[in-house]
């Protein structure tokens, strides 16, 4: 699984694709993408049947240079330059007013339009040989977990044109979204950028709380696994801690009592548990003797807050929809 591809031959097959109108998986550093020419509406829509994804999800367009942003976003302004000049490529969506070459169906018919470029060479070179911006969603079922691997996108997306295989992403969750706005920003997803990193460089944090209008594809229930899935805390674990029981763990101090454990970091580091939660998730999920995931609460601080806001909408469907 993370053996490398002949790198520039499958590039060129999959940019082909991409230029007829066709849907690739593509790595990120984040997690795979399913990606489609952003400016090419009925290739977006593919993505959307695809994935099954309700059309109220806006899609996040992956650029590979600066050169044409102004053509893609209005109302750049020097903090564009600044955040991209620090953090691109990297995991951070920014959110700006939209151009009229973005198709309204790539950003849901809203004006805005979150754009980034991502940190990984395949993405790259295959957004530079399409000659396109890629809109790519997350390569999963709506709904499902996150794909970290070529394999996950596999498993959930059989019907996908074409996978280019790029490993095991090394980030592991799905980028940080700001959106700019006149005075200041908000984040409308956490990720590994923090909202400290970003205020080192701009002051004025608007955040107060996600709402609908804002982001409307941050939903309660997300990411979640086709199995039971709860946040291990002591109300839940010593009812349900057995042996079919799987842990994601992290400190290693919920260990005893449970069938399999997968631990994420031998060293508290929670970048480590943001890289392996999805392909933890997955693990058990596929794995016949465990029929309950629990996973390792985590402060929540710095990338914790990412860790703690994937780990609740995972939850969320078994604990209030199923009430397990
Ligand atoms: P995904 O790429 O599957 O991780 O999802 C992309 C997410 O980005 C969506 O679910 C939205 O919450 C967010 N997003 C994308 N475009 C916009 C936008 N124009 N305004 C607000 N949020 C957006
Ligand atoms: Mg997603």
């Amino acid at each position: 699984m993370n053996e490398k591809p002949m790198r520039s031959p499958n590039i060129q097959i999959a940019a082909d694709i991409i230029k007829a109108g066709g849907v690739v998986a593509m790595p990120t550093e984040t997690v795979y993408g399913l990606g489609a020419n952003a400016l090419n509406p009925i290739a977006v829509a593919r993505i959307f049947e695809l994935k099954q994804r309700p059309s109220f999800d806006p899609l996040i367009v992956h650029i590979a240079d600066m050169d044409n942003l102004n053509s893609l976003m209005v109302n750049l302004d020097e903090r564009v330059y600044m955040l991209a000049e620090r953090f691109w490529p990297g995991p951070l969506t920014m959110v700006l007013p939209k151009s009229d070459i973005i198709p309204d169906i790539v950003t849901s018919g809203l004006s805005t339009v979150g754009i980034r470029m991502p940190a990984n060479d395949i993405a790259l070179d295959l957004i530079l040989s399409s000659g396109c911006p890629i809109a790519a969603p997350s390569a999963n079922r709506f709904g499902h977990i996150s794909p970290t691997t070529a394999e996950h996108v596999r498993k959930q997306l059989p019907d996908v044109d074409f996978i280019l295989d790029g490993g095991s992403t090394n980030i592991g969750i799905e980028s940080t979204i700001i959106r700019l706005t006149d005075i200041g920003f908000q984040i409308l997803r956490k990720g590994i950028i923090t909202k400290e990193d970003i205020e080192s460089l701009m002051p004025y944090d608007l955040q107060t709380r996600i709402d609908k209008l804002s982001s409307p594809g941050q939903l309660k229930s997300h990411y979640s696994p086709r199995k039971p899935f709860l946040i291990a805390d002591t109300a839940t674990l010593p009812s349900k801690s057995k042996s079919n029981a799987g842990l994601i763990s992290f400190s290693g101090t919920l260990e005893e009592g449970f069938g399999k454990v997968i631990r994420l970091s031998q060293t508290s580091d929670l970048k480590e548990y943001a890289a392996g939660l999805f392909g933890a998730m997955h693990s058990f999920e596929d794995d016949p003797d465990i029929s309950i995931i629990f996973a390792e609460p985590v402060l929540e601080t710095g990338i914790g807050l990412a860790i703690m806001d994937r780990l609740r909408k995972a939850e969320f469907y078994w604990k209030y929809e199923h009430s397990i």
